[in-house]
Parts: C-alpha cells; sequence; structure tokens
C-alpha cells in the first residue's frame, strides 16, 4: 500500500510503499477514508518531540471503513464507517482504570509512535474503533478526533456551568468547536478572541461575541462585556504567554482558565490579584479520552457540533502536498485545515 512517511527528522515527508499491516487478534484493520492534517504532524516532522520510530506514517486524525477484524473481536463489524481514537492505551492499568487513560503507563500515539493514517490502510486496537454514522462525512469524522475532542475534553476540565460565561482565546479548528461545545454546555456568552477578521465572523456566525484583539485589549473588552467581573471560563488555545496571561487576567471570581496551547515558554503570574485573591484556577488540559468521543461523534450527529466549515482543503495521499501544507502550517502563513483522501 501507500503511505506518507518521516523518515528523517526535519525532512520533508516521503511516499513509500509498504506492506499492508497486519493485524492481531483484538485488532481491525481499517480502509483509511480521510486523514487530517494537524499542526502537531508540522512539530514532529521538524523533530521537536521525539518519535516512536522511524520510518513512521504520520496522521492521527482518522476515519474510514473497517476492512478485517480480528478473531476476537465482538463490537466492530466489516464494513463499518469507523473514526479512530489516537490513543492506545492498555485498558488495565491505574490511569486507564481510573478514567484517565492518557497517563496510561504504556500509552502509545498513532502516527506518533506508531503507524498513522496517512496511508492507505491503518491496523488498530478494537477498543480505539468509534461508530461513524452516515449523517457525518469521513472528513469531519477525522477532525472530531483532535481539535474538536481536544475543546471539548479542556471544557470538561473548566467544569463549565449552566449561564456561565466563557472566553476563547484562538478561533482555529480547536477554537470554533469549542465556542459551540461551551453554548452546548449551557454558557450564556462566549466570547472570541482573534486577531483576524475573517476568523471573528465565522466564530460570531456561530453565535460567538467577537473581540478583535489587533485593535482592542481583549481583556479590558472581556471586562466591558461582563459589566467589570470577567468570565467564568477562559480557554488558551495558541500557545503563546502573552495570551495565557490574558485568559487568567479576564477571569473573574472563581475562575478557571484552562491552557490548551504548546509552548515552553514561561510565563508570570500576579499570585495574589491573579488567582489567590479570586480563588482562581489555572488548569492543564492534555488529550481527550476514549469516554468522551462517542458523546462529541452523537453531538455532531445531531448539528449541536458542526465543523463541516472547518475543513477546507482535501488533498490526495500526496507527498509534496501534504509537505506543502505541513511548510504553511510551521510558517503559519495559512491555517485552514486539509484532509487527506486517499
Ligand atoms: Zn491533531
Ligand atoms: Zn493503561
Amino acid at each position: 500500500m501507500k503511505a506518507v512517511r518521516m523518515v528523517e527528522t526535519g525532512k520533508p515527508l516521503q511516499l513509500q510503499q509498504i506492506p499492508i499491516p497486519s493485524i492481531r487478534e483484538k485488532d481491525i484493520l481499517v480502509r483509511v477514508r480521510a486523514a487530517g492534517i494537524c499542526h502537531s504532524d508540522a512539530h514532529y516532522r521538524a523533530g521537536r518531540s521525539s518519535m516512536g520510530r522511524m520510518p513512521i506514517t504520520l496522521g492521527h486524525e482518522v476515519a474510514g471503513e473497517v476492512e478485517l477484524i480480528g478473531p476476537q473481536v465482538t463490537n466492530v463489524t466489516a464494513g463499518e464507517r469507523v473514526c479512530l481514537h489516537y490513543n492506545i492505551s492498555c485498558g488495565e492499568c491505574y490511569h486507564c482504570n481510573t478514567g484517565n487513560e492518557q497517563f496510561c503507563d504504556t500509552v502509545r500515539m498513532i502516527g506518533h509512535h506508531v503507524d498513522g493514517g496517512y496511508a492507505e490502510y491503518i491496523a488498530v486496537p478494537e477498543r480505539n474503533a468509534i461508530h461513524l454514522p452516515d449523517e457525518i462525512s469521513f472528513e469531519e469524522g477525522a477532525t472530531l478526533m483532535c481539535a474538536s475532542a481536544t475543546a471539548f475534553h479542556a471544557l470538561h476540565k473548566a467544569r463549565v456551568k449552566t449561564g456561565e460565561t466563557v472566553a476563547v482565546f484562538g478561533v482555529g479548528g480547536l477554537g470554533l468547536s469549542a465556542i459551540q461545545l461551551a453554548k452546548a454546555s449551557g454558557a450564556i456568552k462566549v466570547f472570541a478572541v482573534d486577531i483576524k477578521m475573517d476568523k471573528l465572523e465565522l466564530a460570531s456566525e456561530y453565535g460567538a461575541i467577537p473581540v478583535d484583539a489587533s485593535r482592542v485589549d481583549a481583556v479590558e473588552e472581556i471586562r466591558k462585556f461582563t459589566k467589570g467581573k470577567g468570565v467564568n471560563v477562559a480557554l488558551e488555545l495558541i500557545g503563546l504567554p502573552k495570551t495565557m496571561g490574558q485568559a487568567i487576567e479576564s477571569l473573574g471570581v472563581m475562575g478557571r482558565a484552562v491552557i490548551v496551547g504548546l509552548t515552553n515558554q514561561p510565563i508570570s503570574i500576579d499570585t495574589y490579584n491573579q488567582v489567590l485573591g479570586k480563588e482562581a484556577e489555572i488548569i492543564g488540559s492534555n488529550d481527550h479520552l476514549l469516554q468522551e468521543l462517542p458523546v462529541l461523534v452523537d453531538m455532531a450527529r445531531r448539528k449541536i457540533l458542526d465543523t463541516s466549515r472547518v475543513i477546507s482543503q482535501i488533498i490526495p495521499l500526496d507527498a509534496d502536498k501534504i509537505n506543502k501544507r505541513l511548510d504553511d502550517l510551521e510558517n503559519y502563513t495559512d491555517d485552514v485545515r486539509a484532509v487527506i483522501v486517499p
């Protein structure tokens, strides 16, 4: 089969011919119908994260059709439409048993530690397959598995309650999902902070109050809209020290700031005024949980969550085109979401 693979750190991905993966007793073989290209893939290609092995097929946002099932597979049938949870966990260790399987002792991520979805086929354990209803396209199903799932988990970590206010810093794929899911969780006002007009327009179409940080001070603007109180929840989805600071600063009493964007830059905090004095919380959110995904897929089926407008480019399983997309993500020249359809 064809697979687009990382052969060497910092070098373009290559198209290779490799054998169709074999499956073990509890595995399934999936014919890939859509694989999202994620900003993380640009980080992996650049060598900013250690890979399981090389060469490795990238791609952790995968949807497709089940081609073959192992003899002990009971919950998935051949021909079924599925999307795939990207973390393969053991299901037996302490963290798996306490509902935090992203910290499984032996967790491995598809497209990072084991071969992913930039290929015609992928093999995964049965329990990683989430049924994908006919109403959701493979392309949407694939992107649900990363950006939307991460936004969903972050909102769970934030413990959003009915009637609360939420500020979303960064209106990319994560942000657009976060806005819709926050409203579905009962938030009465959702502020969307970004510096790009087209993104802010899209955010307001999904019911958010746009805050154009290229023109106004985001924190002051949020305070103005909340009668000086600040928000109950702020999500930082960009990964910049400046916006992390703004997310924390925009909180009201007992507010929760959830940090989702990745950076290794430190931030400084006024511990009394920003945290202790108002009993604010700063919460980290990492990945998402298998148990969250069927709920998320059902929300997409019911159109509570619409990600169809997040996907803006479909490309074939072609190394040059994929590398070009990763270059664009790397340079932030263009962050439209592309999906590979092999
Ligand atoms: Zn991703
Ligand atoms: Zn485990």
